[in-house]
C-alpha cells in the first residue's frame, strides 16, 4: 500500500524502517549485531525519533517512524554502521551530498562486534579511589576493549582504542560510583571545510561534545567568511 511506513523485520537482528511516497522510497536499516549501544543516535536525532528498549535481556534501538523523517543523521553518525540508509536502493545521505554534514575524519578501530569508525577527539579521566578490584562492568562493556584488567586484576587503559562513547561511564553511574570514569568528548574531526553554517552539524556538536564547542566552530566559521569577502572584496579593488 502507498504511501507506507513502518517497519518489517528482516530476521531477528535486522531490522527495516522503510517509508514509501509514490515516486520515493528510502529504507532506514538498523542491525543489532553491530549496535554497539554508545547512543550516539539517540543524542542527535533531530526528530528524537530513536529510543533504546530491550527484550529478553537484549538491548537495542526502536525507530518511531510517526517521528521519523528519514534525514540519516543516524547513519552519518553510527560508528558501527549499524544503522544504514539506502534511498531508492543505494546507500546514501543527502545532508552529506550538499555539503550540510562533513566528511567525518576517521580512524578505524577493531572492536568487539567488528570494526569502529573512530572520529571524536578527547580523554578519559579515571580516579582509581572508588574503584574495588571485583568491579568491571566497564571493561565487559567497552566495545573496543580499551579497557581491560591484567593479570594481577588492574585496569589498564589503552586510549588509542576509545572512540569516547561514554559507555563506560554510564556503566559506572549505574552503580553509583560516579567519578571513577570520566569520558571528556573535546571535538569532532572531519576533514576539510563546510561551505555555510549549517544547523544539522552545529546541532551534532552541540549534542555530542558541548554547546562552547558548538560556538567555537561557528567563529571560526565567521572568521573565515569574514576573510573571504574581505578578499574578494580586495580582489575587485586592486588593479
Ligand atoms: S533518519 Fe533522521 S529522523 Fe530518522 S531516526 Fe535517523 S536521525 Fe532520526
Ligand atoms: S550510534 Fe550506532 S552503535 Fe551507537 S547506539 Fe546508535 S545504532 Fe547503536
Ligand atoms: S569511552 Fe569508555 S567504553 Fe567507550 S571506548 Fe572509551 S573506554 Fe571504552
Amino acid at each position: 500500500m502507498i504511501p507506507y511506513k513502518g517497519m518489517k523485520k528482516v530476521d531477528d537482528n535486522l531490522h527495516k524502517y522503510e517509508l514509501r511516497l509514490l515516486t520515493y522510497k528510502s529504507e532506514l536499516y538498523y542491525d543489532m549485531n553491530k549496535c554497539i549501544g554508545c547512543l550516539f543516535c539517540i543524542q542527535v536525532c533531530p526528530k528524537e525519533a530513536i529510543s533504546r528498549t530491550e527484550e529478553k535481556g537484549i538491548e537495542f534501538n526502536v525507530v518511531d517512524m510517526e517521528k521519523c523523517s528519514m534525514c540519516g543523521i543516524c547513519d552519518f553518525i553510527c560508528p558501527s554502521n549499524a544503522f544504514q540508509l539506502f534511498i531508492e536502493g543505494k546507500r546514501q545521505n543527502l545532508l552529506r551530498e550538499n555539503n550540510s554534514l562533513p566528511e567525518l575524519k576517521v580512524t578505524e578501530i577493531e572492536g568487539k562486534k567488528g570494526k569502529l569508525r573512530k572520529f571524536v577527539e578527547g580523554r578519559l579521566e579515571i580516579d582509581l579511589t572508588n574503584w574495588t578490584e571485583d568491579c568491571k562492568p566497564c571493561v565487559d562493556a567497552c566495545p573496543t576493549d580499551c579497557l581491560t584488567l591484567n593479570e594481577n586484576n588492574e585496569l589498564v587503559v589503552n586510549e588509542e582504542k576509545c572512540i569516547y562513547c561514554g559507555t563506560c561511564e554510564r556503566e559506572c553511574e549505574k552503580l553509583g560510583k560516579e567519578g571513577v570514569i570520566k569520558v571528556i568528548r573535546k571535538r569532532l574531526l572531519y576533514k576539510g571545510t563546510l561551505d555555510e553554517f549549517s544547523a544539522p552539524w552545529n546541532e551534532i556538536i552541540k549534542k555530542l561534545v558541548s554547546f562552547e564547542e558548538m560556538a567555537k566552530e561557528l567563529k571560526s566559521k565567521a572568521t573565515l567568511e569574514a576573510s573571504t569577502r574581505v578578499k574578494t572584496i580586495y580582489k575587485h579593488l586592486l588593479p
